[in-house]
């Protein structure tokens, strides 16, 4: 089997994280751990954490880091992460978040940091036209729905607009990503781990440019 991988994936809302590393984890053999899908998959369970979370979710704002951290934690701690490696998607997003996974993971716990560079403007178009499997999180758009109308061509679940895909709680997240999450390209930076990828390119090419960076990455530390 493959070798597996240690990765967090930043960039902001529609930069392509979530199809990226759904490619990657079959690829890698790695679990996708996706904040935005566990915490979603809460709410639609409404369990205390879901109802805690909602209002939040639904206006675009961020959840407190120590609530993430220990769903993430937790996660981190089944046997496929702790074996294999993970894709973090959607997390860290504030420096007290990457500070807390560095103190969980150890100073050789990431391979390497992703970051998908996007213009604000093309996230903006592809966030308000973006459609979403309510059950298994698989991407679509308006010009590229399912087969069958807005049945997921995956699990046979419903497909949605997000809540939160809407005009206003993009304004919320994009600018809690200026303020929260672009500092964490420096925080990576300083610690050697940063690879930047255009993110603008189609998906074919972004998905192979971060595979060759990740070989890189795991053949220099060989
Ligand atoms: P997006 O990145 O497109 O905003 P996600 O699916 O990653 O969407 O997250 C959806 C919502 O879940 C966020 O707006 C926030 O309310 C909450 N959330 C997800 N991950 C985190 C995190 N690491 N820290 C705080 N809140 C989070």
């Amino acid at each position: 089997m493959a070798a597996g991988v240690r990765l967090v994936v930043l960039g902001k809302q529609g930069a392509g994280k979530g199809t990226q590393c759904v490619r990657l984890s079959h690829r890698y053999a790695v679990p996708h751990i996706s904040t935005g899908d566990m915490l979603r998959a809460a709410v639609r369970n409404k369990t205390p954490l879901g109802e805690q979370a909602k209002v939040l979710m639904d206006g675009g704002s961020l959840l407190p880091d120590e609530l993430v951290m220990s769903i993430v934690a937790e996660r981190l701690a089944e046997r496929d992460a702790r074996t294999r490696g993970f894709l973090l998607d959607g997390f860290p997003r504030t420096v007290g978040q990457a500070e807390m996974l560095e103190e969980e993971l150890g100073e050789h716990g990431l391979d390497c940091v992703i970051n998908l560079e996007v213009p604000t403007e093309l996230v903006m178009n592809r966030l308000v036209t973006r459609r979403v499997c309510e059950d298994c999180g698989a991407i679509y758009s308006l010009s590229q729905p399912p087969t069958q109308p807005w049945t997921c061509d995956v699990c046979g679940g419903s497909v949605i607009q997000r809540p939160d895909d809407t005009a206003d709680a993009i304004m919320v997240r994009l600018s809690a990503y200026e303020k929260e999450t672009r500092p964490l390209i420096d925080f990576y930076a300083e610690r050697g781990l940063l690879e930047t990828i255009d993110g603008s390119q189609d998906p074919d090419t972004v998905f192979s440019a971060t595979v060759s960076v990740i070989t890189r990455r795991k053949e220099g530390s060989a």
